[in-house]
Order: structure tokens, then sequence, then C-alpha cells
């Protein structure tokens, strides 16, 4: 098929939705009519064996996921995704077949989170597979959500449950024989599928109602210390009120974990975590009450000195680790 030969198929698999978007795949360069609002970029590099593995997911989910991680960042800027350009690199010897799995990923995702495919570039690796997702959005200007806008006194929150997406890689690397029960199945789903919050970082921004933002892709434990030092404060976490599903309780169970300090360790689980102003409490409380924001109060930020704690299910104040996911 060749390099040509793929991109004309991708072309014609992409759709352009925005009116901003006035040239997509096709040319040297995409382009773009100006917008009032600020325009929102971010990257993501996936690599084969380190990022995702072949033989726990399907090309399709690997696709979809890759695409569904930057609308995370997108959305933790209060933003909403516009366009994407996927670069990738394959081995030779990469059946068309599986290239084409991994583009109805892409393209299913992109549809999901309402962006268009407006271009890439692909080569051939002497190694591993790469995965390069780039995603623009935009933002009302001003109104993008920052890590550095946090206060001690701030309240803070976290939208839907921690800890599925670790449970599910855990119960896909266990590598178990026969069917999955349903709890478990829905633990891999969410590690397979993350869910961006756009509209719930969408509405966050456009009100002003959150001080500071950001998505959780290593661990709640280490994405808040990442949060507070921009923000240049202290929290405290009460771990009492993490949020969790009742399909992750029914895996710690099973397993003799303890829901609490597994659910904070988390890793990916692309939900977001904010900060309000108490002056904004009772609006965000009342969204909730009300069915219109899925999000859960766990503490409050405090003073940097105060320093990074946590309250144990045993009324223990203590320090908090940075036990998320890390690189190096
Ligand atoms: P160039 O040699 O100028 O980089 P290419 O032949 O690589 O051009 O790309 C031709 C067009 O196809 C461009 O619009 C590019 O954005 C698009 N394209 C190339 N690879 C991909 C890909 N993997 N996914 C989406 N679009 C792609
Ligand atoms: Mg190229």
């Amino acid at each position: 098929l060749g390099e040509f030969g793929l991109i004309k198929r991708i072309r014609s698999r992409s759709l352009m939705r925005h009116a901003r978007v006035l040239l997509g795949i096709g040319d040297d360069a995409a382009v773009l009519r100006p917008s009032s609002h600020h325009t929102l970029l971010t990257t993501d590099l996936l690599i084969e064996s380190v990022h995702f593995d072949f033989s726990l997911s399907s090309p399709r989910q690997i696709g979809a996921k890759a695409v569904l991680v930057n609308a995370s960042d997108i959305a933790a800027m209060g933003g909403t995704p516009q366009t994407v350009l996927v670069s990738l690199a394959v081995p030779g010897p990469t059946p068309v077949k599986q290239v084409d799995k991994l583009y109805t990923g892409i393209i299913e995702a992109c549809h999901e989170v309402g962006a268009d495919l407006v271009g890439g570039d692909t080569a051939a690796s002497p190694g591993p597979t790469f995965i390069n997702v780039t995603m623009t959005g935009v933002v009302p200007s001003g109104c993008e959500i920052r890590r550095s806008g946090g206060n001690p006194g701030d309240l803070l929150y976290v939208t839907g449950t921690l800890g599925d997406s670790r449970a599910g890689l855990s119960i896909l690397q266990s590598a178990r024989k026969g069917r999955h029960r349903s709890f478990e199945q829905y633990l891999i789903r969410r590690h397979l599928r993350p869910i961006p919050r756009i509209a719930e970082g969408a509405i966050l921004a456009k009100t002003r109602s959150a001080s500071a933002m950001i998505d959780l892709s290593d661990g709640l434990s280490s994405d808040v210390i990442h949060l507070c030092e921009e923000s240049d404060t202290g929290v405290r976490i009460d771990i009492s009120r993490i949020p969790v599903s009742e399909q992750f309780s029914a895996w710690c169970r099973r397993t003799r974990r303890k829901p609490g300090s597994e659910a904070i360790r988390g890793g990916e689980d692309y939900e977001l975590l904010f900060s309000v102003r108490p002056r904004h409490e009772a609006k965000i409380e009342k969204w909730i009450r009300t069915g219109g924001l899925s999000a859960t109060r766990i503490g409050f930020l405090t003073g940097r000195k105060s320093g990074f704690k946590i309250l144990d299910e045993r009324g223990r104040l203590l320090p908090l680790r940075e036990e998320g996911f890390s690189h190096f």
C-alpha cells in the first residue's frame, strides 16, 4: 500500500466539522481561520512497550486512547478540542489492517471529543511503534485554568472516581485464564477508554469557578503536588473522602487492598483535580447536588509551610508521598 496509499485512506476517513478548519489532510500544512478564543496546544508521545502493549490492548483501543489523553489535557485547561495531528512510526512489516484499526480508534475518539483530524506524518520505525498526537483546543479568552492559580484555603475537588484504571491495568497484566467478572470488565474498560472531562472543564472555565486545575495522569498523590508547587501552596487531603466506584471496591476486597491508598496512588485516571475559592463553594456544591457536575470535595489547599498532608482512615495526619507513576 505504501505511505501515500495509507495517507489517502486516512484522508478519505477524516471529517471536517469546524468552520475554522479551511484545509485539512492533503496539502503541505493545514489551514485554520483565526478565532476570537484563545488557542491551546498540547502533545503526547506514546511508545510501544512503555505506554502501551499490543498484547494487552487492540490497535483500535490504543489509537483511541492516544487521542483521548490529549483531550484530557485540553479539558484540564478548561478548553474544548478542535484539531488533531497524528505522527506515526510503525515497524516496516506492519500489516495495513493493523494501521487501519489504529486509525479506526483515532477517528472514533476524534468524533467523541469533537476534533478534526487535519494532518500528521508517517514513517517506518526500526524499532517499536511510536504514536504522537498533537491537539489544539479553544478556551474563552483569559478563561484558561492554570495549575498556578490556587490559594491557601481553596477547596479541592476531583471529578469521577479514582483508581479504576490502575485496577484495570493490574487485572489485564495478571492474565488470569477464563472470562472476567463484570466488575473486572468495567475496570479494564476504564483503563482502555479514558473519558476526558471536557464538559466539566469547560463549565468551570466559562464561569471562572476554579482557581487551579490539572488532569490526573500519574496519580492523585503525585499530580496534586504539581498543582501545589505551581500554586505555591500545601495541601490536606482526607482519604475517607476519595471517591471510588463499587467495582473498584469489589476489586480491593478480593485482592485485599486498601481502597483509599490504592486510589490516591492511581495512575491514568484522567479525572480533573481542581481548587475552588470559598466564595464559589455554594455554587459548586449546588451543581454537584443537582447532578450538573460529577465531583467530590476531597480536601483543601494550605500554606506552603504546612506541606503536603493526608488524613488517613484512622485520623492520623501523614505526609503525602509521591507514589504515582514516574518514567525516570
Ligand atoms: P510532507 O512530505 O510534506 O510531510 P506527507 O506526504 O507526509 O507530506 O503528508 C501529506 C499530507 O498527509 C499532509 O497533509 C499530512 O498532514 C497528511 N498526513 C501524513 N501522514 C499522516 C498521518 N499519519 N495521519 C494523518 N495525516 C497524515
Ligand atoms: Mg510527512
